[in-house]
């Protein structure tokens, strides 16, 4: 895993783009704070792909309550089939059975890992997942801006 602190982002070169291109996972991009996220979030556009709701190859982690409301959905049978134990926790396996037509079908009632995707907040660090291919552009826009606005847009 790559950390991109803000000594980086503002300073990206072509080589790096090229490189950050061909990480495969997560990309460490900051430090945690509200305004981080907030800001991150304005600059990102989802391109719809549904590539997050077919290929993650973990699977999506599910809170207890998550995994019950998918229960509580599908059966307990169909639920088993669906979902993975692992570590002691729960993820929906992929690709994802509420996937249907390029849509989510729960968007309402989505895990909240689907809520956050691309972003992953970690203890204290917000890392960003490369599978998603707005992932690249995002740390475009953001050292863009950097470099537009001189280093503190993060902090
Ligand atoms: S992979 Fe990224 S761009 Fe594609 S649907 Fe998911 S969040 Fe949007
Ligand atoms: S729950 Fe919805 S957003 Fe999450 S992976 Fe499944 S289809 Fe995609």
């Amino acid at each position: 895993m790559r950390l991109l602190k803000i000594r980086a982002i503002g300073e990206l070169k072509d080589g790096d783009f090229k490189k950050l291109s061909k990480v495969e996972g997560l990309v460490a991009l900051s430090s945690y704070n509200p305004n981080i996220v907030k800001y991150l979030w304005g600059k990102f556009t989802c391109q719809k792909c549904g590539y997050c709701c077919r290929n993650v190859t973990a699977g999506i982690w599910l809170q207890l309550d998550e995994h019950r409301w998918i229960k509580s959905k599908l059966g307990n049978k169909k639920t088993k089939e669906v979902t993975t134990l692992r570590g002691g926790k729960w993820y929906l396996n992929h690709p994802c059975i509420f996937h249907i037509e390029n849509k989510c079908s729960i968007y309402e009632d989505r895990p909240v890992m689907c809520h956050a995707y691309p972003l992953s907040i970690r203890e204290g660090t917000v890392y960003l997942w490369m599978y998603c291919p707005a992932s690249l552009e995002l740390i475009k826009a953001i050292d863009n801006d950097v470099k537009l606005n001189g280093k503190g847009v993060l902090e």
